[in-house]
């Protein structure tokens, strides 16, 4: 049996040659001429035919960009947003100077003109927020952020749950904790008129993590499933349902051991006709 040898050098750039007897193999890479892939010599200098398709391509977008910035249909949408806003930048509340794309409308085009994805900002946040997007795209910074849904009776351990399984750049909204912390009340009791306010947030913070890689972790903690959650953030961010499944009697006794007075048999009923498809189930207790 003969056995070919092959030899490897290397050049003065430190570039591996094979030598296969006395010719020289040298390092080829793919590239596209006329619009057919073709293989070539690796230090082959051939882009005049890709940067003719990129500029193409750039000026065609570009120009759309800067029509759809010149439209009517932009303009009033802007000043739609501005009164709906109230004039106040979205991150800070200091007077907003203009209307942003959550999601920049050179990576989700068709949601322009969506009023979920717009928000009033001032120039100093807008210029983070861009900075902050710019480093996304051109060093790689973007994360995966996983969204949690965490639903349980009250006193299943909900709140336990997510501090065992939560690392250190998270973001928790638990609706409970929220209520005590603007009313001043035991836990689980609730005033009526802060509701709208801890939901208040709940529906920015909801538009707000759309365009979002912050977090490691999201942790959205509330008794029962919110469908509204997967309608806004499905398209955007991996979902996980959880819901923490306790011996009602066992919940009702944690209540009456911290003395909180809540009607449990009406959340309780809630609870067993809610409807939990898609749920992972923790048996807890
Ligand atoms: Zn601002």
């Amino acid at each position: 049996m003969r056995v070919k040898r092959l030899y490897c050098n290397k050049d003065l750039y430190g570039h591996t040659y094979i030598r296969k007897g006395m010719s020289i193999l040298k390092p080829t890479k793919l590239t596209f001429i006329n619009g057919k892939p073709t293989l070539v010599s690796y230090d082959k200098i051939v882009r005049k035919d890709n940067d003719k398709a990129y500029n193409f391509h750039r000026n065609v977008e570009e120009n759309d960009y800067v029509k759809f910035y010149h439209s009517t249909e932009w303009k009033h949408k802007r000043q739609e947003i501005l009164e709906r806003d109230y004039g106040l930048c979205q991150r800070c509340g200091m007077d907003a100077e203009l209307v942003d794309h959550i999601i920049p409308s050179k990576d989700d085009w068709i949601d322009r003109l969506n009023n979920d994805n717009l928000q009033s900002l001032c120039r100093g946040c807008h210029k983070i927020k861009t900075k902050r997007e710019w480093m996304k795209h051109h060093k790689g910074l973007e994360r995966y952020m996983n969204i949690n849904i965490v639903c349980g009776l009250p006193a299943s351990g909900k709140t336990t749950y997510v501090k065992q399984h939560m690392t250190e750049h998270d973001l928790i909204y638990d609706y409970d904790e929220l209520m005590q912390a603007l009313t001043g009340l035991p836990l689980h009791q609730t005033n009526y008129d802060v509701h709208d306010y801890v939901s208040l947030f709940f529906d920015q913070m909801l538009r707000k993590l759309k365009a979002e890689q912050t977090f490691n972790n999201v942790w959205i903690i509330k008794t029962l499933p919110d469908k509204r959650i997967d309608t806004l953030l499905s398209n955007y961010h991996r979902i996980n349902h959880i819901v923490i499944m306790t011996d009602p009697n066992v919940c009702e006794e944690r209540l009456r051991e911290r003395k909180e007075r809540i009607s449990f048999q009406k959340i309780l009923n809630g609870f067993k006709t809610a409807d939990f498809t898609g749920y992972r189930v923790v048996k807890n207790g």
